[in-house]
């Protein structure tokens, strides 16, 4: 079999290189920087998926895709949108611009193979589909662009999907983190109140949930997985159960739900499957939006928190961090209390760069901000600073908790390991400062401070916490290994 074809859109060279990197083996990899039509270019290529850059320079990359899914020829290539924040508002408005999926930058390997497999092999399905099926499925296609409310959305494939096929019953069913099943739209089901199903009664959800395959059962009377549940199910008038995982991001966060009266066979239960597994990816997205709208306050806080997030480390912004640095040196001089600031930067990061690439790089540093927010404490304010600078502000805190918190920081980063390092520990250089009985005049000169101080824990070796001098009281820094 020939290799299928990706056309990758985005102006941004380093980011075309990651994909391409990524893609090469497996597909046949076009790549264009989008200056040139797009349009063009794709009904030209024909290729069976397009990753295609939301910010490309002098058009929107939301309005190109627009396009694609408008235009006959090109209507069914799967678009993955990138963004390169998790701009979550411009996501959405790609997806409801008809693209099939987005991914964020950092771009994170693993992530963009499931995503790209996922689709081609979704778009295999949608061939010698009957012309009622896919009247339905453009449909669907439709109302899911225009709708805002993820419930309704649900409401609408659950109904479509009940009108071309005779169902007895036509569900979506969530899985809550804890486990519990939630029907959040049914075909015979009102449209408010939610469902909560027990696990037990349902061994055919349970064995999606395990296996992430569909499974089928075409009768229903006679197929031992219904063991368990026979007596109850036998009065309940169906006799054939299809039940499709809604996968996101890799996990199972619902399943599609369907129960026919007849018994399926052949070619029947094909055509369904078929379906079933496009609606259940059309679903993916209404379902994950439907819990964050559910609770709106939740869902705000959640954009807010994002807003203030570095994407790669989850660590806060320098921006956020310089807000919070503010409130807390005039907290710490109304209340008279102390408040210390630790500085550290990556010894030697750039050889790990040079070595290994710059995704590996990422990943280093992805490990370090989940370490980071790991050894803080909830009042703690930890940042990343720059590329490979961190910065953590200790509210309450004077100089022995503050070299205690740094101690611990570069511990559990030396203590890291990752595989093609072999047995080389991550090292970090690391200034303390510290605000206390007024000895520092503004902030900024505690930036100042613990910069000088994480200078100087470099040139003394590396791999060591400096203290800043407390200009209060005249005294040579102190290296501390
Ligand atoms: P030193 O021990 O003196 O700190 O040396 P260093 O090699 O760590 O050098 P320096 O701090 O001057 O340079 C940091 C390097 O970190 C340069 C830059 O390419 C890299 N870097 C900055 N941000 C990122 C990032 O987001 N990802 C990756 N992979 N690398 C980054
Ligand atoms: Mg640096
Ligand atoms: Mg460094």
């Amino acid at each position: 079999m020939s290799k299928k074809s990706i056309l990758i859109i985005d102006d941004d060279k380093f980011f075309r290189e990651i994909l391409k990197d990524v893609l090469k083996e497996r597909y046949l990899v076009i790549e264009s920087t989008g200056s040139e039509d797009v349009i063009k270019l794709a009904i030209e290529i024909r290729p069976d998926l397009m990753i295609l850059d939301i910010e490309l320079s002098g058009k929107n990359g939301i309005e190109v895709c627009k396009d694609l899914k408008k235009i006959m020829q090109t209507r069914s290539i799967p678009v993955i949108l990138l963004s390169s924040r998790a701009r979550k508002e411009e996501i959405i408005r790609g997806l409801q611009a008809g693209a099939d999926d987005y991914l964020t930058k950092p771009l994170y390997p693993p992530e963009i193979l499931a995503r790209v497999d996922a689709h081609l092999r979704t778009k295999s399905y949608y061939s010698n589909l009957e012309h009622r099926d896919m009247q339905m499925l453009l449909e669907l296609s439709d109302a899911v662009s225009v709708l805002r409310n993820p419930m309704k959305i649900l409401r609408i494939i659950v109904e479509k999907m009940a009108d071309v096929i005779d169902v007895v019953r036509c569900s979506i069913v969530s899985i809550s983190s804890s486990g519990d099943l939630i029907v959040k739209a049914s075909s015979d089901m009102p449209n408010d109140g939610e469902i909560i199903l027990k696990v037990e009664r349902y061994p055919e959800i349970s064995k999606v949930l395990e296996t992430r395959r569909a499974v089928i059962i075409n009768d229903m009377k006679h197929d031992p997985l219904m063991e368990s549940v026979r007596s109850f199910v036998s009065e309940l008038g169906f006799n054939s159960i299809i039940v499709v995982p809604i996968i996101k991001k890799e996990s199972v966060i619902g399943t599609f739900l369907l129960r026919t009266a007849t018994t399926l066979k052949g070619d029947d239960s094909e055509r369904i499957n078929k379906l079933c597994h496009l609606v259940a990816n059309i679903s993916a997205n209404a379902l994950e939006n439907a819990t964050l709208f559910e609770s709106m306050k939740t869902a705000q806080e959640f954009l807010e928190e994002m807003a203030i997030r570095d994407g790669l480390t989850k660590l806060y912004t320098h921006r956020h961090f310089y807000d919070r640095l503010d409130e807390e040196f005039s907290r710490a001089i109304r209340h008279k209390e102390p408040l210390s600031l630790i500085f550290f930067d990556i010894d030697n990061f750039k050889q790990i760069n040079d070595k290994f690439g710059h995704m590996y790089g990422d990943e280093v540093l992805r490990h370090i901000g989940r370490v980071v927010r790991e050894v803080v404490r909830e009042s703690d304010i930890p940042a990343r600073y720059g590329g490979e600078e961190f910065a953590v502000l200790l509210p309450h805190t004077a100089i022995e908790g503050a070299l205690e918190m740094a101690r611990r920081l570069a511990l559990m980063i030396r203590e890291l390991r990752f595989e093609s390092l072999k047995s080389r520990p991550i090292t970090v250089s690391t200034g303390v400062s510290t605000f206390t009985n007024n000895n520092l005049l503004s902030y900024d000169e505690m930036v100042r401070l613990a910069d000088q101080a994480m200078y100087q824990a470099k040139t003394s070796g590396k791999d060591r916490i400096s203290v800043a001098n407390d200009p209060s009281q005249h005294e040579e820094a102190s290296g501390i290994k």
